[in-house]
């Protein structure tokens, strides 16, 4: 493989894209306006839980997680041999808890058709699920439990994708300033203008990984990117894996035990622009929600509270394909809720389109054209 690639924007992302296209033999540069992992990949709490995020129907974004999720343990292998860097992965398995009666309805249905995609759930109440999470509030009355969700420590992954591309030899631009232009270059290629960087940065590929900021990109590639953010609030205790054992589900909130003596507690979904402060009520949701389903938390306190941009569409599906008449331009974006799910798949996929392999089918649902056709027609 020959050729360069400029990948823009630095979270896991636009780190797995170019993790791949390094590994694929290809000469590297990953662009970031500010700092690496800075926004929604450093706050997110790296649950990879297909089942529990599709609860619906086998679509194609259930696919798409699910294969992710089969391709996580080759993924953090590599990630961890050329970084040196555990990524802290915690086969956890996850319960998805319930209150009522009526919540119950559904669950045989979603149990059929997600155990013929492998799913291995079960339904667990009473003294079996006591027993598996002995801390959980008697107001849960049933489960399904999941055994092969599991999750990772974000803000590691990130580092591990950081050492790994350097380590392959990718060149970094960090805290490169606002993009100021991109442009198309006739007969291919692209150039780009930062407002820090001196020079124009060339390449023969762009890859666009902006995340909740990809909007801006509409200007310059002529198509319609309806990207926006929503923030998530989300909090830590102290605490330890005994103490939460699964990663838990209820429909307010949900808990993830950490190796570092951490458990976490998201998340919120609130409209608040390109604002990353959190704020008392999104907080105090996930407090009052923490103390209802886990009681030990009652007195408590929250160590750490934060908040992302998750980059969201507006049908939920990400973008990922190629762009521009001479198929210059890359686009992976829009990923919403499941990044962190997502970066082995998304960076193979985009790995394919680099070296021209066709998988136009699969990647059908996601073209970034779609909202385009849609506006014109
Ligand atoms: C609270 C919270 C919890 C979450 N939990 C989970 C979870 O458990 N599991 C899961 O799978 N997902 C989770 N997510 C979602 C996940 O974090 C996102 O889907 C994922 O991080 C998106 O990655 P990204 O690289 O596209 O975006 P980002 O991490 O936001 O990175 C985009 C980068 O682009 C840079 N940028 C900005 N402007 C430009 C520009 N003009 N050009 C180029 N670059 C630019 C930004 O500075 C940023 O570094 C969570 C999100 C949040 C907020």
């Amino acid at each position: 493989m020959s050729g360069s690639v400029l990948v823009v924007g630095g979270g896991i992302i636009g780190l797995s894209c170019a993790f791949e296209a390094a590994r694929r033999g290809y000469k590297v540069t990953l662009l970031e306006p500010d700092r690496i992992g800075g926004q929604a990949s450093g706050a997110a709490a790296g649950m990879l839980a297909p089942f529990s995020e599709n609860t619906e129907q086998p679509d194609a974004f259930f696919q798409l997680c699910l294969s992710s999720l089969k391709q996580y343990p080759t993924w953090v292998n590599a990630v961890e041999q050329h970084s040196g860097i555990s990524v802290e992965w915690i086969n956890s398995g996850s319960l998805n808890v319930f209150q009522h009666e009526a919540d119950l309805l559904p669950v045989q249905s979603r149990l059929r058709w997600q155990n013929k995609w492998g799913a291995r759930a079960e339904f667990v109440e009473g003294s079996a699920l006591k027993g598996i999470e002995p801390n959980l509030s008697q107001e849960a009355i049933a489960a399904i439990y999941y055994p092969e969700e599991s999750h990772v420590y974000a803000p590691k992954l990130v580092e591990a994708l950081e050492m790994a591309c350097r380590n392959l030899g990718v060149t970094f631009f960090e805290r490169a300033g606002d993009i100021q232009s991109i442009e198309l270059i006739r007969g291919g290629g692209v150039s780009l203008l930062t407002s820090r960087l001196l020079e124009e940065v060339r390449a023969e590929r762009v890859i666009i990984c902006s995340g909740a900021w990809t909007g801006m990109y509409e200007k310059w590639l002529d198509i319609s990117i309806p990207i926006h953010p929503i923030r998530g609030q989300i909090c830590s205790y102290e605490g330890s894996l005994e103490e939460v054992r699964h990663m838990v589900f209820s429909s307010q909130a949900y808990w993830v035990g950490k190796k570092e003596g951490r458990i976490v507690c998201g998340a919120s979904e609130d409209v608040a622009g390109f604002e990353t402060s959190v704020t008392e009520r999104g907080i105090k949701r996930l407090i009052k929600s923490s103390e209802r389903w886990f009681p030990f938390f009652s007195g408590r306190q929250t160590v750490h509270q934060w908040a992302g941009l998750r980059p969201a569409t507006t049908d939920g599906l990400p973008l990922l394909g190629a762009v521009g008449e001479e198929k210059s331009v890359i686009m992976a974006a829009g990923h919403y809720r499941n990044g962190i799910l997502l970066s082995p798949i998304t960076a193979l996929l985009v790995g394919d389109l680099l070296d021209g392999r066709s998988q136009s089918a699969s990647l059908l649902p996601f073209s970034p054209y779609r909202f385009t056709y849609a506006c014109n027609n």
